[in-house]
């Protein structure tokens, strides 16, 4: 590999790393911080194999004792869920799909770490409460962003295969503008267009059964989408509909209203140190100055693209600079933000998902659920700002650590490795940083530059 990792990191960082780690990470974990290619490959093509092991260990959010069998779902959805290669359920699925699906119906606040299985869940639960002969809105779920949604009915498809399920999207310019009404059994959609389609009477509530917000921390908080959540829940009938939250992060400002919006809710939690996932290892590049970034980015693509990666930048003009600047010399990235219109972005993740396209470079419109389990690599090329949340102050520089949990969350899906490399590049991006690794109770391992300096 053209990349020599550090010979070691400074002595401090070695022993918090060391007494911090448990014994069985401790290998992993190590004493020098590096990333060589053997690792990168391995997690894209070692995964089966360890995940037999994981879902044997207790202490592992994809553990279970029980079958799929076990959770009392239909014989039709047990077909889709094998269809898709599951064999075991996950900690999450395990706990909550009984609470789910038993009856009367019963709210639920989930949390679990990013990429163990939440989708699933909720997903089996809009199937198993459809009533397959009424052809009548029975289930919506709201997601922050177009690309979630639609990987979100993806799943829906995929699990209810050997249903007669009909679905429709509430995302922009999908629907032609004169339709009248939808007669699809679930609705997966973004806020705006839902409350649209509501507005216009196109989506009937009347019989409706279960509301899923997907990263419903983001979906409720006042500096997400919260005003917009809140306007489609009015427009839903007052009793008998089921409320499913879920995401990976639920900060104290929003733990109270998601109590109220979803009352007498069974509630599945997690601690705070268990908030991000052991199997994603986090690593930060010291740069010289914004410059010098890009020039550690460019010399990082040999390993950004032996699995896929995804960048991301605070601002759109970023991502669209950087790209355009890598696509100019040679190297084959895409970038993707919001204010791209609705055909090419579908292009753009399509493609990636696919695998044409190996590097993403993007904003945090893509940071929260999108699951692409080739990604072994995620690069805070920016790291994650209050600032950039939506009713924030300018001058909020405090680091958003529950964005930085989700950007992070998009390696490492179902158990699988996955590395996180964060840039910083003076004195403020370096506090930062540290105030991710106090709030997350993980350590940030350092990779020297000076290797790729060499090679320029
Ligand atoms: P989350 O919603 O918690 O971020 P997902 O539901 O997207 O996680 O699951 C992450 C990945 O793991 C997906 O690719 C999904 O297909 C897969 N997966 C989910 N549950 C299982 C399971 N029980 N066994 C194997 N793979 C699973």
């Amino acid at each position: 590999g053209f990349y020599n990792p550090a010979p070691a990191a400074a002595p401090t960082d070695t022993d918090e790393a060391k007494t911090e780690a448990k014994p069985e990470d401790e290998e992993k974990a190590g004493p020098s911080a590096k990333i060589d290619n053997t690792e990168l490959i391995n997690s894209t093509f070692e995964v089966s194999v360890t995940l037999a092991d994981q879902q044997a260990d207790s202490s592992s959010p994809l553990y279970s004792v029980k079958t799929f069998e076990e959770l009392g779902l239909h014989k039709d959805l047990l077909k889709g869920i094998y269809d898709m290669g599951f064999s075991k359920p996950s900690k999450i699925q395990e706990r909550a799909l009984p609470l789910l699906l038993s009856n009367p119906p019963s709210n639920m606040i989930g949390q679990s770490q990013s990429g163990t299985g939440k989708t699933a869940a909720f997903v089996l639960t809009m199937l198993s409460r459809v009533d397959f002969n009424l052809n009548k809105p029975q289930a919506l779920c709201l997601a922050p962003s177009r690309e979630l949604a639609r990987q979100i009915m993806s799943v829906i498809i995929a699990m209810g295969k050997f249903t007669p399920v009909q679905t429709e999207y509430a995302i922009k310019d999908n629907l032609p503008r004169n339709a009248t009404k939808i007669t699809a059994q679930i609705i997966v959609g973004t806020p705006g267009t839902m409350i649209d389609l509501l507005r216009r009477k196109v989506i009937d509530t009347s019989d409706l059964r279960v509301f899923v917000l997907d990263e419903a921390d983001n979906m409720l908080d006042q500096d997400g989408l919260g005003d917009q959540t809140i306007r489609v829940k009015n427009s839903l009938p007052k009793s008998q509909v089921q409320i499913l939250l879920f995401s990976a992060t639920f900060p104290d400002h929003v733990r109270a209203f998601a109590s109220k919006f979803a009352p007498n809710a069974n509630k599945i939690e997690l601690q705070r140190e268990e908030l991000s996932v052991d199997s994603i290892r986090q690593f930060y590049m010291d740069c010289r100055n914004e410059e010098h970034k890009y020039d550690i980015l460019v010399a990082l693509y040999t390993l950004l693209t032996i699995g896929q990666s995804i960048i991301f930048c605070q601002h759109r003009h970023t991502a669209d600079r950087i790209s355009a600047r890598m696509k100019a010399e040679g190297h084959h990235v895409a970038s993707l933000h919001g204010a791209k219109d609705a055909t090419e972005r579908d292009q753009i993740i399509d493609r990636f998902r696919e695998g044409k396209e190996k590097v993403l470079i993007t904003t945090n419109v893509i940071a929260r659920g999108i699951d692409i389990l080739q990604v072994n690599m995620v690069v805070n090329y920016d790291l994650p700002l209050m600032n950039e949340r939506s009713n924030s102050r300018a001058d909020d520089v405090r680091p958003d650590v529950e964005t930085y949990i989700h950007r992070i969350g998009r390696t490492g899906r179902f158990g699988r490795k996955g590395i996180s490399v964060n840039f910083v590049h003076d004195r403020k991006t370096w506090q930062q940083m540290e105030q991710i690794e106090v709030q997350t109770g993980k350590k940030i391992m350092r990779i020297e530059t000076n290797d790729i300096d060499v090679m320029e």
